[in-house]
């Protein structure tokens, strides 16, 4: 199997490695009986691993606990009561994880755990936080393999299904594309099992995907070919593709991304990163700025992260997380996502990137605002 990404893929090539996040629903995992298939799941980190070493960022997002541990429960409880569900994914994950982990070794490559519940994505700080690990995760050619947190999340903070968990997570990383592995290859026109049904191999932004009669659930994950559309419609307003292709191959990722089967959604040609960055622009706190000097207004300027050194003072007070006017001398050249509150940055200022984990006592990030997340005015 080639490495070389399908056309579709290139058109929408940022530069940098290439990020793609691929989901993967239980029922490819764990199939009705709960047990973990491991030749299934083999093949999907065959895939992965091969992207990886092949130097493409990967995020895994894998549903299957809930499933995987369900067996162990015997009569515990109904499929309904929540508080058997938590306890069967508090029983699976660690399974699931233990499969991976295994089948990864295999390709000399180690993986991590990240578990995620609503609350994590949309608070802006905790989102940071939750940003910032993936990608030095990704960076250190660490697998994440992230799901929902189903053993704390209840109604109010819970995801729901990861498909959403997947989409949301394509955007947190910037990701160049979203793969969701699911049963049938893709889209068709009318459901697969009946005859005559066409398969639709790709999907122009503006088609209405509402016109697609989507079958029925699975019996296995919260998914279906529904929720499956909903994330597609979510990136691929933000300039972000997704294809859906089946488990049920040899290459069940590396198929999807190099050769045209599965079906691929094409994205807003309007959208694109810099969608994400004017959007920034619009939630910035009108009272907080930080002055910098001349060097770190050229850096931005050749699209640098903005470091503490660089910066002179600050005006008013603002929290990790926040979006703040960047300033040099009296024009605001930038906003951006400020990675700490405005009293560490008052000890921070003038000084290198290094001292930051002694002056004050840990160093969640090494610089001030990083350039992924600041927008720069013309
Ligand atoms: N997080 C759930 C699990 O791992 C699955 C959610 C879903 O099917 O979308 O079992």
């Amino acid at each position: 199997m080639n490495f070389k990404f399908r056309q579709e893929l290139h058109l929408h090539h940022h530069l940098g490695a290439k990020r793609i996040v691929v989901k993967v629903g239980s029922a490819a995992i764990t199939g009705e009986q709960g047990r973990i298939d491991l030749t299934c799941l083999g093949r999907i980190v065959h895939d992965l691993a091969q992207l990886c070493l092949n130097g493409t960022e990967v995020v895994l997002v894998t549903s299957g606990a809930i499933s995987a541990g369900r067996g162990f429960l015997g009569s515990a409880g109904k499929k309904a009561d929540i508080s058997y569900l938590q306890a069967c994914s508090a029983v699976g994950q660690p399974l699931l994880m233990a499969a991976y982990q295994k089948e990864f070794e295999k390709h000399g490559l180690m993986t991590a755990q990240v578990l995620l519940t609503h609350d994590d994505l949309k608070n802006r700080t905790r989102n940071l936080n939750t940003r910032n690990t993936i990608l030095k995760l990704m960076k250190t050619g660490i697998i994440p393999i992230l799901n929902e947190n189903d053993s704390v999340s209840f109604e109010e903070i819970t995801v729901g299904d990861n498909d959403q968990l997947a989409a949301m997570v394509t955007e947190l990383i910037e990701g160049h594309g979203l793969v969701l592995l699911t049963g049938p290859d893709g889209l068709y026109d009318q459901d697969p099992s009946l005859p005559g049904a066409k398969h639709l191999p790709s999907l122009e932004f503006h088609a209405d995907l509402k016109e697609i009669k989507t079958i029925t659930k699975s019996s296995v994950g919260r998914g279906g070919m529904a929720t499956k559309l909903l994330a597609v419609r979510k990136l691929t307003a933000l300039g972000i593709p997704v294809i859906i292709g089946t488990y049920r191959r040899e290459h069940p990722v590396l198929a999807p991304l190099c050769e045209s089967v599965g079906t691929f959604f094409h994205p807003h040609r309007l959208t694109d990163k810099n969608r994400r960055k004017a959007w920034i622009s619009t939630i910035v706190k009108n009272n907080a700025f930080v002055l910098i000097d001349e060097g770190a207004c050229k850096a931005l300027r050749k699209n640098a992260s903005l470091l503490p050194i660089g910066i002179r003072a600050i005006q008013g007070t603002f929290k990790r997380g926040d979006v703040v006017n960047i300033k040099y001398q009296a024009k605001i050249i930038a906003v951006g996502i400020s990675e700490y509150d405005s009293k560490d940055i008052l000890q921070l200022m003038g000084k290198k990137s290094t001292e930051i984990a002694s002056l004050l006592g840990s160093c969640p990030s090494d610089v001030i605002v990083h350039r992924d997340n600041m927008f720069i005015k013309d």
